[in-house]
């Protein structure tokens, strides 16, 4: 049985598993972000979030006409986390029965995230994110995707929004993920109104919950200070995260992202979208003394 604290509502674990795949579908229609004939991604790292997002595509997008299914991985190489994490998306998508394509930094960029991040453990989700959203975005391309699907869960989008409020980084507290320029595979967050605490006892209740380790640079994040903070804030004063966004959603929808943003442009070495003379991964690879081996996406 899981209680809402903010509306007092109780579920159990059938009623919990149907709720959150009406408010799955819901999303979906509602930011229109799947069509017939898509061909959906979903970027599935093995841990909790990507785990649950696979289950409810699974169950909810028989719903929309021809519509298919496909899992991508990124193993970044970092010891004593991912293999557990790689086996544990192998297993699922072999149960379902959905195909799974997998690409590594080694074989992308030379080497693993733990050689590149000696000396730079601070950095390391700034460097990991750059290198993840090139990987990511080769293995959808390779995969034939229409979209990719990213487990972000309201928790997670509630922090992002705060986060770059703390950076003054405007333009990306407005940018639209899922929108379609031609220049990029359009991203989508299904999750994006489900709190991880639901996700946590959906994945327990349908049995489905794998004790997995914790990356172990999440240390360096910041991330990792908003997250205690925002909790603190959720329990003291209920519905703080889904007012964050909603208020993100608003400012978003009134403002004219010309004004804010700067044009996208390409990159002038590996032609990828981007808003200066290079991409971030073209403007980082060097600093890491990385391979050059990354394939257009
Ligand atoms: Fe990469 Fe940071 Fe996530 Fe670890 S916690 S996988 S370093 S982004
Ligand atoms: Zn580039």
């Amino acid at each position: 049985m899981i209680r809402d604290r903010e509306t007092g509502r109780e579920l159990c674990a059938d009623h919990l598993r149907e709720d959150l795949e009406a408010r799955v579908r819901a999303t979906i229609r509602s930011h229109g972000m799947v069509r017939d004939g898509d061909r959906i991604a979903v970027a599935l790292s093995g841990g909790k979030d990507s785990t649950a997002l696979l289950l409810l595509l699974h169950a909810v997008l028989p719903e929309w006409k021809g519509v298919s299914l496909v899992a991508v991985t990124v193993d970044e190489g970092i010891a004593g986390y991912r293999d557990e994490t790689l086996g544990a998306a192998e297993r699922l998508v072999a149960g379902l029965g959905i195909g799974h394509r997998t690409v590594s930094f080694r074989d992308l960029f030379g080497d693993t995230l733990d050689t590149f991040l000696r000396g730079r453990e601070e950095r390391a989700c700034s460097i990991c994110g750059i290198l993840r959203k090139k990987a990511i975005a080769v293995a959808a391309r390779e995969a034939g995707a229409s979209r990719l699907a990213t487990g972000h869960n309201l928790d997670d989008e509630a922090q992002s929004v705060l986060m770059n409020a703390l950076r003054g980084d405007l333009p990306r507290l407005v940018r639209e993920s899922g929108e379609e320029t031609g220049l990029f595979i359009p991203r989508i967050k299904p999750l994006r109104d489900i709190a991880e605490k639901e996700i946590a006892v959906y994945l327990a209740t349908q049995g489905r919950w794998t004790e997995l380790p914790e990356c172990p640079y999440t240390q360096y994040a910041l991330r990792a200070e908003v997250r205690t903070l925002l909790s603190g804030f959720e329990y003291r004063h209920p519905g703080t995260m889904k007012r964050l966004l909603a208020s993100r959603d608003i400012l978003k929808r009134s403002i004219r992202k010309e004004a804010i943003a700067p044009p996208i442009r390409r990159c002038t070495r590996c032609g990828d979208p981007c808003s200066g003379e290079l991409c971030q991964l073209c403007a980082l690879l060097p600093s890491l003394g990385a391979g050059d081996r990354h394939r257009h996406a």
